[in-house]
């Protein structure tokens, strides 16, 4: 038999595995707040905390004035993509934006296609404030005004009590809150359906192909190849799933950086911070080890063996890595966003915002260049992978204790219990009341 149908097989069966992973209906995000990350990494940092308020100033405004450089810095950006994304889907020609665009709306629409983020979200301007903290500017927006409809439901309970604050171009505003609100956007829908099996408008222009992994018709999944980075796994793993390395988080932060820079350097520093947040977004998605490694602590040849079970009907072991893997990602974030949540609204900082907070590393790591995400950032998220899968493990053993301190502690107050039976009873936990054996 010849060698070929097998590996289509197994590909398959791998390529189904993957789709599991991502079918959760609950968003899988890699940290449920880059808003709280941000603030915190961010408020003490000189060049931050220093910097003067700016502007507020409307997407449109921004592309509307320097239509002319954009179109400069996004032609170099894509011919820095084409060079160094591997697997990058170029951008089809008739997206490549063009200052020609007469009406500014059309214009801001056509920044956006050729960025290639979901064009019809609202962009609005808006900030959000840390735990704790007194609104200044009182006109809040809902949710709904800032991102995708179905998200709203998720968010409300981790986006500001569910409230924001609406901005305007005649308000000043501090960096820090420009940048921190940003961190958390592309969460709100900018990737969502931009793949051609997602069949929506802009998914069958773009020009990404078909969604490489996650399950195309559960919306929240298509945004996942964006936001995780699998750039360290096994060369069998990518020779069975090469779909794996159709991971775009180096594109976003790229042409976000650009955008930034070129935003400072042009005077519009409001749209400099909140594009710099939209790329912190990505870099700290690549810290999260579940989104930088497939299964973390999960050897490539398992995950083979329990695909290979799968196809023939064995399905259990699979849907056990399958739970896992979500579980102790869902678990990891949020455990992180309780700590901040409750840190900020505490005056002695704990040992994770202080680690947050401190700069004493910044400089044992290379500076930054194109090549940190995936060199830098990945790479060492990846090597935690495997560690942090035996701290989940060992929270998991810790209900094992829980478990047995509270039946120990039952036994010694019922051990005088005149139901107790005098032979053990096997059916005694359930049918206690029937017993035989139990005395009456
Ligand atoms: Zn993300």
């Amino acid at each position: 038999m010849s060698e070929v149908p097998t590996i289509t097989r197994v590909k398959k069966t791998l390529s189904w595995s993957l789709l599991i992973w991502t079918l959760s209906a609950q968003p899988l995000g890699a940290w449920d707040s880059h808003f709280l990350l941000t603030f915190a990494a961010l408020k003490n940092m000189p060049e931050i905390a220093a910097a003067p308020d700016v502007h507020v100033e409307t997407l449109a405004s921004f592309v509307a004035a320097e239509k002319v450089g954009l179109a400069k810095v996004l032609a170099e950006n894509e011919a820095w993509a084409n060079k160094h994304v591997p697997t990058y889907p170029h951008l089809p020609a008739q997206l490549a934006f063009s200052s020609a665009h007469p009406a500014t709306a059309t214009l801001q629409n056509a920044f956006l296609q050729s960025i290639r983020v979901k064009p019809d979200l609202p962009f609005a301007l808006f900030l959000q404030y840390p735990p704790g903290s007194t609104h200044r500017i009182r006109h809040s927006l809902s949710l709904g005004n800032i991102m995708l409809g179905p998200l709203v439901a998720d968010f409300s309970g981790r986006v500001a009590k569910g409230r924001v604050e609406a901005v305007y171009p005649s308000d000043k505003v501090p960096a820090l809150e420009v940048i921190a609100t940003a961190a958390d956007e592309p969460d709100y829908g900018l990737d969502i359906g931009l793949w051609q099996d997602n069949h929506t408008p802009y998914g069958d222009i773009y020009g990404f192909g078909e969604q490489p992994f996650g399950n195309p018709t559960i919306f929240f999944s298509s945004q996942a190849p964006f936001h995780m980075g699998f750039f360290h796994e096994s060369s069998l793993l990518y020779m069975l799933a090469g779909f794996l390395k159709r991971c775009y988080p180096e594109y976003r932060i790229h042409t976000y950086l650009a955008l930034s820079r070129y935003a400072f350097r042009s005077g519009h520093p409001y749209w400099g911070y909140r594009f710099l947040g939209w790329a912190i977004h990505h870099v700290q998605d690549l810290t999260q080890p579940y989104h930088s490694t497939v299964a973390p602590g999960t050897h490539t040849a398992y995950l083979i063996f329990v695909n290979a079970l799968n196809s023939i009907g064995i399905t259990s072991p699979r849907k056990a890595v399958v739970q896992k893997v979500t579980q102790e990602h869902l678990a990891l974030e949020d455990y992180y966003f309780r700590l901040l949540q409750a840190d900020f609204a505490n005056p002695a900082p704990s040992k994770m915002m202080q680690a947050l907070m401190n700069a004493r590393h910044d400089f044992h790591y290379p500076r930054y260049d194109d090549s940190y995400p995936r060199d830098v950032v990945a790479k060492e998220s990846h090597a935690r992978a495997a560690h942090a899968d035996r701290l989940m493990q060992e929270l998991d053993s810790m209900g094992e204790s829980i478990g047995s301190h509270t039946r120990n502690v039952v036994r010694y107050a019922t051990s005088s219990w005149p139901l107790r039976p005098s032979e053990p009873c096997p059916t005694r936990r359930d049918q206690l009341s029937v017993c035989p054996s139990a005395p009456q």
